[in-house]
């Protein structure tokens, strides 16, 4: 189950996914020591145990989602013009 890290106060999240808890919260402490001065931040951070799906679809990768819009789009267009 993967994991992500989110700062609410910068309404921030990981770009990506964290296999291990340790990254994600690596990922925490990087980001308190960068952007908050070693800090935690006021508004509240924490690191979140994901399910795949509750990201939109994970099945495929965000380039390949749209690529398959963008196709489905060319494949009717297509057939509206005969
Ligand atoms: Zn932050």
């Amino acid at each position: 189950m993967p994991y992500l890290y989110r700062c609410r106060q910068c309404r921030a999240e990981s770009p990506v996914e964290h296999p291990d808890r340790a990254d994600a919260e690596a990922e925490q402490e990087h980001h308190r020591d960068t952007i908050h001065g070693g800090l935690a931040p006021l508004g509240g951070d924490g690191v979140h145990r994901v399910h795949a799906q509750a990201r939109g679809a994970r099945i495929l990768p965000r380039h390949s989602f749209a690529a398959a819009l963008v196709m489905l789009a060319l494949i009717l267009a297509n057939c509206w013009g005969r």
